[in-house]
């Protein structure tokens, strides 16, 4: 007797940064939704205090694809800090004083950029970027609808990127006609159209930036061809106590309990 494949649940999850107590909030969540299979759209380390956990957390969950964000290039090489602003410049030197050498040079091994196949979907593979497709190492963001169109130029087809950098979820829709720009409806998937293509922001799991302090990852269910932002609630007074504790600066433990 043929057995059901089970569904394939894919968590992407983003802009972690460090944030011991959203990942784990997040992973809770990702299992309670019956996830099996995760990706990281880079950021893991920088602004909050739990680096090395965050890494070996990730690294345990064997995911399908990890790509680097400016953060863990910055962390895992030695460059210079100058284009970095004062506090996330102070944040990056605490974290490349918790990492081992192999845990650096992991970080720097991560491409800018991938394509993941989804192997007996008949579907072509879809891809993930920190940043932006067009240039990714130059850590561009995406906000608006020209600045998404310029990326979408290369994803050619793949009809589904997912990216991150802004810690705002949203996304981008192209058509034959036009590229629009929308935010994510609440806890409701999208159904995705064959003939558009995709450009979602996953929102960040360690430090939203979009009014909303809670947790934020998606999860794309390629049978379904539906993509789900989640928002997970967290210990975010525990996540302050360390980042004071640790001597990292003050405003990164507010601005948690902002969204901002
Ligand atoms: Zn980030």
């Amino acid at each position: 007797m043929a057995q059901k494949k089970a569904q394939e649940r894919i968590a992407i999850l983003g802009d972690i940064h460090a944030n011991l107590e959203a990942f784990q909030a997040v992973l809770a969540a990702a299992k309670e939704r019956g996830v099996t299979q995760y990706v990281c759209i880079g950021d893991l380390v920088g602004y909050n205090a739990n680096p090395k956990e965050c890494l070996d957390m990730l690294r345990a969950l064997k995911p399908i694809g990890v790509v680097m964000g400016n953060h863990d290039e910055y962390v895992g090489a030695n460059h210079d800090l100058s284009g970095f602003n004062p506090v996330a410049q102070l944040a990056v030197k605490w974290t490349r004083e918790r990492l081992s050498m192999d845990d650096r040079k992991w970080l720097t091994s991560l491409p800018y950029q991938k394509e993941i196949f989804r192997f007996g979907t008949g579907m072509p593979p879809f891809c993930i970027v920190h940043g932006t497709l067009d240039n990714p190492g130059m850590w561009g963001y995406i906000f608006t609808r020209l600045n998404a169109m310029a990326s979408m130029e290369y994803q050619g087809n793949d009809n589904l990127c997912f990216c991150g950098h802004t810690h705002v979820p949203m996304y981008f829709i192209k058509d034959d006609l036009d590229t629009k720009a929308f935010y994510f409806p609440f806890e409701k998937p999208l159904k995705l159209e064959m003939n558009q293509k995709y450009l979602f922001n996953v929102g960040s799991v360690g430090q939203p930036r979009d009014g909303d302090p809670r947790a934020a990852f998606t999860i794309y269910i390629p049978d379904d061809e539906t993509v789900e932002l989640i928002r997970v609630p967290y210990d975010i007074k525990k996540t302050q106590e360390k980042i004071v504790a640790a001597g990292l600066p003050p405003r990164l433990a507010d601005r948690l309990a902002e969204g901002r």
